[in-house]
Parts: structure tokens; C-alpha cells; sequence
């Protein structure tokens, strides 16, 4: 019944999207198409090469010879560059540093969505995750969620993250660095963080993860139903 569908899901980090896009895509038998990565993938490259992630001239100058692949299956999610698995490496401290900077060079954009276009473009549905998919690049995407939670249960599941991985507990240094993002991904003029006029907003910040696929799931089949 869902086949075809292009689903959009939006929304900051800290909110579970990762998860629950590919548990969502594993669920409806769809592709998953994960955007960050790709930005993960263009900033590596960049520092690879040497070029300061802040000078934008030189970023947009080096944007077109990136050769990045990402996988399309929720259970296999490999990211390459140049053919070499790079997966570990684009979520790395380096990477996740400099991330902002190049994705907000419009080149950047500009190459990176009209490649996401191309490859959520086909007969299979499919499962796109990122921060501007149902704004900028498929704004005719079948259905459109946006992910939120309250800034602190986002600060909460990233601490609790960081702690796990060997990392200092300090709650409210993460706090404070959450909502500085917010604020600037939200005010920045290329593509802002905002949710779709047509967008359903989905609160995760008291549920579970398997709570929130089978709820994004009901979403799904009521819209898929609608069009039909
Ligand atoms: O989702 P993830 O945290 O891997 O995304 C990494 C970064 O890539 C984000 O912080 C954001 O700066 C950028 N991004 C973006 N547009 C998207 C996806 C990610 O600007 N569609």
C-alpha cells in the first residue's frame, strides 16, 4: 500500500531522527537516503585537502571534485569517499566541528541537493533524513515529518552519548552548546531549520524510539491512504 512514497523527516539533532528514519524505512520495506552524511562526506574531503573549512571561496572551489557515495539500505548505511569506507571517520570530533561551516557555502548546497534529488528519484519509496528536505529539496515530498524535543531532553540523550563514549558528564555545557546551535541553525540564511508549512510536527521528547516509528508508520498509511 505505501509503495512510491518519497517521506521527508526533518528536524535537529538530539531528536532521535536517525534512528527512527531507518527503523521507519526498515519498516515500510523503503530506501534510506541519510543527507548529513553527505554533508559529512564533502567536509571530510575538505580537510583532507587542507583547505580551512571557513574559507567558503575555497570550499565552493573544491565542492565539484568530491567523488561521495552513501548506501540506500537502513542496515547498511556505508558513506564513501573516492570508494574508501569512511563511515567511522565523518562522525568523528574533526568533522562534526567543521560540518556547519561547509554546509552552509551555497555551492555546497546547491551540488549536494540536486544530487539528493536525483537519488530519492525512482519507482521504490524511500526515506529521506535531514534538515531542509521538505522546505528545499522535495518540497513535493507524499509526507513531511518534522522531529523536535524539548532542548533539554535533546541535551539529556546527547550527555547520556557522550558519557557512554568515554566523554566528561557535563549536562549543562551541553545545554548550552544545544541551544547555541538552535539558534544558529535556525537564524542562518541559507536554508534555515524549519519545519514545512505542511509538515507533521512529532514531539519524541517522552517517547520511545519504537514508539515513535510506529507512530510516524500510522502517519504514513493515513497519508498514503488519502492520496489513493
Ligand atoms: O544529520 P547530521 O548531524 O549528520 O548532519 C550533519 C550536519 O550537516 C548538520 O549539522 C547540518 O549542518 C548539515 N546538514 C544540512 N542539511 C541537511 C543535512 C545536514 O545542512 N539536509
Amino acid at each position: 500500500m505505501t509503495d512510491g512514497l518519497v517521506i521527508a523527516v526533518d528536524g535537529p539533532a538530539g531528536t532521535g531522527k536517525s534512528s527512527v528514519s531507518k527503523g521507519l524505512a526498515r519498516a515500510l520495506g523503503a530506501r534510506y537516503l541519510d543527507t548529513g552524511a553527505m554533508y559529512r562526506l564533502v567536509t571530510l574531503a575538505v580537510l583532507r585537502s587542507g583547505i580551512d573549512p571557513a574559507d567558503a571561496q575555497a570550499v565552493a572551489a573544491a565542492v565539484d571534485g568530491v567523488e561521495l557515495s552513501v548506501g540506500h539500505d537502513p542496515d547498511e548505511d556505508r558513506s564513501l569517499l573516492a570508494g574508501e569506507d569512511v563511515s567511522a571517520e565523518i562522525r568523528g570530533d574533526a568533522v562534526t566541528q567543521a560540518v556547519s561551516a561547509v554546509s552552509a557555502v551555497p555551492a555546497v548546497r546547491a551540488r549536494l541537493v540536486e544530487l539528493q534529488r536525483r537519488l530519492s528519484d525512482g519507482p521504490d519509496s524511500v526515506v529521506v533524513e535531514g534538515r531542509d528536505i521538505g522546505t528545499v529539496v522535495l518540497p513535493d515530498a507524499d509526507v513531511k515529518i518534522f522531529l523536535t524535543a524539548s532542548a533539554e531532553e535533546r541535551a539529556r540523550r546527547r550527555n547520556n552519548q557522550n558519557v557512554a563514549g568515554g566523554q566528561a558528564d557535563d549536562y549543562t555545557a551541553v545545554l548550552a552548546d544545544v541551544r547555541r546551535r538552535d539558534h544558529l541553525d535556525s537564524t542562518r540564511t541559507v536554508s534555515p531549520l524549519r519545519a514545512a508549512d505542511d509538515a507533521l510536527v512529532v514531539d519524541t521528547s517522552d517517547m520511545t524510539e519504537t514508539e515513535v516509528v510506529a507512530h510516524l508508520q500510522d502517519l504514513v498509511h493515513q497519508r498514503a491512504g488519502a492520496r489513493r
